[in-house]
């Protein structure tokens, strides 16, 4: 378990996302698999595997006669995105705790929450579950703040696939890495729903912004890191909240 390395579909997610973050490759280009299995040292298929993830976060667009290309945008709005982000759910968690959440809610995302733990305990963590109960707890905040326009523009903003709070979620670099981090980001979850049923709404809100806050960090983590292609480069850290 102990100094697990990169599986060759996430070392090919890690390397290409960098790229296109950094502006290595920029917006309009288009990839080719074999080329890039080529410059990576990686095989076709986790090659492949990692060119639709990219493309279902927003990052890679189908081009016309099959392959992908790079979609264009500015880092900056990633990171203005991610912040907005943080501050919708920031107010979503404040009005829950103003307003007081059901105690049909509050049972529901705490239900979600141990599910969150179950998975956690796990020597293997099922990140596909994660992430699927990350994004349920997220949208039972924005639905307890109990505001139509708050959760129409959540969904709005967390639809930018790089903004949701589970894009890249797999961007470590050891298996130990991303179980303490997800530990924390559970206990960020914890904490935030006790602030909301204790009716805590300056706490609640600070708490959900800083949640999101660590996506932010995340992304410049990443940009600083070079060469994550190599083994043994230190942690790299992943957007978990
Ligand atoms: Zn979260």
């Amino acid at each position: 378990m102990a100094h697990e390395s990169l599986t060759q579909t996430q070392k090919a997610l890690l390397g290409l996302r960098q790229r296109i973050l950094s502006g290595t490759i920029t917006g309009g280009t288009r990839l080719y698999e074999v080329a890039l299995a080529e410059e990576l040292a990686i095989s076709r298929t986790p090659i492949r595997a990692a060119l639709s993830r990219l493309a279902e976060e927003g990052l890679l667009e189908r081009g016309r006669g099959g392959g992908f290309v790079v979609r264009s945008f500015a880092l900056a709005d990633v990171v203005d995105t991610i912040d907005l982000r943080g501050v919708l759910e920031g107010t979503a968690a404040r009005y829950a705790a103003e307003r007081g959440a059901s105690p049909e809610d509050l049972a529901k995302a705490q239900s979600i929450l141990r599910e969150i733990d179950r998975v956690l305990a796990d020597q293997a963590i099922d990140m596909e579950s994660y992430s699927s109960l990350n994004t349920a707890f997220h949208n039972q905040l924005a639905r307890m703040a109990q505001s139509a326009t708050l959760q129409r523009e959540l969904a709005r903003i967390t639809a930018l696939p790089f903004a949701s709070p589970s894009a890249f979620l797999e961007d470590h670099d050891r298996i130990e890495t991303l179980q303490r981090t997800l530990i924390s980001a559970q206990a960020q979850h914890v904490a935030i729903l006790e602030a909301i049923a204790g009716r805590e709404s300056g706490r609640a809100e600070a708490l959900a912004r800083e949640h999101a806050r660590a996506a932010r960090r995340n992304v410049e983590f990443l940009l600083s890191h070079e060469g994550v292609l190599r083994e043994g480069v230190a942690s790299l850290a992943l957007l978990t909240d």
